[in-house]
């Protein structure tokens, strides 16, 4: 397995083949994660996918959960605020958290360094392609390397979508934004969430992501670059005038795009090379990681001859939906935080102001917009069958101990069932582990909601409920 790109998506669908045994090497143009300034934000499922890549407890060591959202004028009075109700989302972990990218994607190397069957090969560019035979290229010249699959996961000018002849459809929204990590002084006096400046004269984005961690982001005015405007003017309403050490400076160009085809026989694109998304609500990494979730198992089950191809299909018909409504819903919130001087931008942000005022609004809005898959045939639009949802994770005890109801269930397909006998042909035949809801303490009752006596609940491994039935 040829992975192309060690960024977050790349790295974390290399971790999860490996760690099912799939040899895989990684290739990555750059020595050393890219250095400047880019995801802060992911939330409690993206959390979840770093849980089964085996780094969500040095994920949590390098980032602070988020107080919530706050809507601010020019001046910096608060137009709306939401706070998160509990810190703790379905997904078992902090339902937003603020970190830096590259300590993340330095996180997702050390991990992947220490898997036998995983090889990351720096200073490498992918630079041809033919089916499944690439091209490489690093120091000492070119040369080829055969895979059982590709993975391009090349981020958003991605050298294999344009070889296998993709395109990638304009989703009508591209803005320059100037964007800035601070540190020092201990920081401006500020409320400890993320802060929306609704200016329509210059937009702007204020967060904190470490104890000593700023972010600013600011729209950049027609005819700007990264070095004009003049940072102390922009920054001098935060910081008073305090002196702060700027530790990375770049200008962006946002965009909404999307890739017409996500696969071209073994090769499949991922992450930043199937969909880009304005940073508004901090999902663009995120739906990278779902990607390689959804992928990761699908192709050991192919490449260990346990399903057919066409499983493979799903891949896309599963996560494009999802993406799209992703785009959209950054673009739209953007817009609405952000947009113009006119009458209509005013009722706009006033009617936003007032949905934030509805305590549970934007966090039920984002857990329905950035789910692991959308309707597909495993989930009929509508339905009210728990097959096709995604089972939450509580707290539990199980023997005695501890632990994530995830780290009960195994990283493979699981079986929870109280008729064991009944379920073992099924479990066998998928390689499931089968678990006895009855061993299982759960304070919360989110078991007993979802797996109730008599009920037998078959899990994919990114836990997916796949079958949810009473009797054999
Ligand atoms: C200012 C800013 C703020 C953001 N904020 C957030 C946020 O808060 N939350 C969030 O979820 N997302 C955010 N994002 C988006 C997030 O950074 C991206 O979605 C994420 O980095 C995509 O990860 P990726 O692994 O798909 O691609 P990338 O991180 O772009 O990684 C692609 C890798 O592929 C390598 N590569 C490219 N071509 C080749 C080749 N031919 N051969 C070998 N290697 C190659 C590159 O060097 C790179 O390392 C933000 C982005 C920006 C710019």
């Amino acid at each position: 397995m040829l992975v192309v790109g060690a960024g977050p998506t790349g790295l974390t669908v290399a971790i999860l083949l490996a760690q099912r045994g799939i040899p895989v090497v990684v290739v990555e143009r750059h020595a050393e994660p890219y250095p400047l300034p880019r995801a802060v934000h992911l939330d409690d499922e993206g959390h979840r996918i770093l849980q089964w890549a085996g780094v969500a407890e040095g994920f949590s060591a390098i980032s602070r959960p988020a107080l919530g959202l706050r809507i601010v004028d020019a001046r910096l009075r608060t137009l709306a605020e939401f706070r998160r109700d509990s810190p703790v989302g379905v997904h078992g972990w902090p339902q937003a958290n603020m970190f830096d990218q590259p300590a993340l994607d330095a996180l997702l190397r050390d991990r992947l360094a220490a898997l036998p069957h995983a090889e990351l090969r720096t200073r490498t560019e992918l630079v041809d392609l033919a089916h499944r035979n690439a091209l490489l290229k690093d120091e000492k010249g070119g040369y080829k390397q055969a895979a059982s699959a590709i993975l391009a996961c090349d981020g958003a000018h991605s050298t294999v979508r344009r070889l296998i002849g993709a395109t990638s459809t304009d989703l009508g929204y591209t803005e320059q934004w100037l964007v800035v990590d601070a540190s020092g002084c201990g920081g401006p006096a500020h409320w400890p969430g993320v802060h929306q400046v609704s200016d329509p004269r210059r937009a702007a984005t204020f967060m904190q992501i470490g104890d000593d961690r700023f972010r600013w982001e600011f729209r950049l005015l027609p005819g700007e670059t990264a070095d004009a405007p003049d940072l102390g003017t922009l920054l001098a309403p935060w910081t008073g005038g305090a002196a702060l050490t700027i530790r990375r400076r770049a200008a962006y160009t946002f965009r909404a795009r999307i890739a017409d085809r996500w696969r071209h026989g073994r090769v499949f694109l991922l992450g930043d090379a199937a969909h880009e998304t304005p940073p508004f609500i901090g999902q663009g990494l995120g739906a990278g990681l779902r990607d390689a979730a959804n992928l990761a198992w699908k192709l050991e089950l192919v490449l260990t001859g346990r399903a057919g191809d066409a499983l493979l299909d799903t891949y896309e018909r599963e996560r494009r939906r999802p993406a799209l409504r992703l785009i959209q819903a950054a673009r739209l919130l953007g817009a609405a935080m952000t947009g113009g001087q006119d009458r209509a931008a005013a009722v706009r942000r006033s009617v936003l102001a007032a949905a934030c005022r509805v305590p549970g609004f934007t966090a039920a809005g984002l857990r329905g917009i950035a789910p692991l898959v959308g309707p597909s045939a495993l989930r009929p639009r509508g339905s009210r069958a728990p097959i096709g949802r995604c089972l939450p994770q509580p707290r539990v005890r199980h023997r005695g101990r501890e632990m994530l109801l995830d780290d009960v269930l195994g990283t493979g397909f699981a079986v929870i069932t109280s008729q064991e006998g009944r379920a073992r042909r099924w479990a066998d035949e998928l390689g499931a582990r089968i678990v006895d809801p009855a061993e299982i303490e759960d304070d919360s009752g989110t078991l007993r909601r979802w797996a109730p006596p008599g009920r037998t609940l078959v899990i994919r491994p990114d836990r997916l409920i796949v079958s949810a039935r009473h009797r054999f």
